[in-house]
């Protein structure tokens, strides 16, 4: 081999096992495996297989009641995007998702006259996630009106209905 053909032999050889090294360690810096269920409650509604009273939506992210609402008004706001939990979704997508949670939340603040409102985000079993599809939670806050336990009773749909109207309102004046 001449040393011409060296050199380029190496640089290939070089830039193959930087890349790998590159792909190795993304896959370590995982913290899971890729591992969301197409069967989650979230991806049904996402699919229109599931009832929710719908809020808001865009091309990469939708918005409705919480089912089991800890506060009247309690809202959620997902990605599109098949992600488990915050660190399973690409930045620009999040982007998204965390600019209609200010979006909705606004509408949610004027829609139940709220002094105060709550932005959670559970991410693992440990942190006390119950639905494997990323979730902003948007809480509604009074002064003295405690939270109900979470995902504990089931609200009348009705109710849900007309909560999300209100909130639709709001979204249509703070739109235009
Ligand atoms: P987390 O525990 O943070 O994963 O939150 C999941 C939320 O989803 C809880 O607040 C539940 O009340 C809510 N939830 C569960 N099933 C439904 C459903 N079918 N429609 C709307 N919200 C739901």
């Amino acid at each position: 081999m001449q040393a011409k053909d060296l050199v380029k032999y190496l640089v290939i050889v070089t830039k193959a096992t930087r890349r790998m090294g590159i792909i190795v360690r993304s896959f370590a810096s995982r913290e899971k495996p890729l591992s969301y269920s197409e069967d989650n409650i979230f991806a049904k509604i996402l699919r229109g297989e599931a009832r929710a009273a719908k809020v808001y939506e865009d091309a990469q992210t939708f918005a409705f009641m919480d089912a089991m609402p800890q506060v009247p008004g309690h809202t959620l706001v997902i990605p599109k995007y098949p992600s488990e939990d915050l660190f399973d979704i690409p930045p620009d997508n999040l982007a998204a998702t965390i600019k209609n949670v200010q979006l909705v939340g606004r509408a949610v603040r004027a829609a139940f006259e709220a002094p105060g409102i709550m932005i959670a985000q559970l991410s693992g079993r440990a942190a006390g996630q119950t639905v494997f599809h990323l979730h902003f939670h948007i809480l509604p806050r009074h002064h003295g009106l405690e939270l109900k336990f979470h995902a504990r009773e089931f609200e009348d749909f009705a109710v849900l209905e007309s909560h999300a109207q209100k909130i639709r309102e709001q979204l249509a004046h703070i739109k235009s």
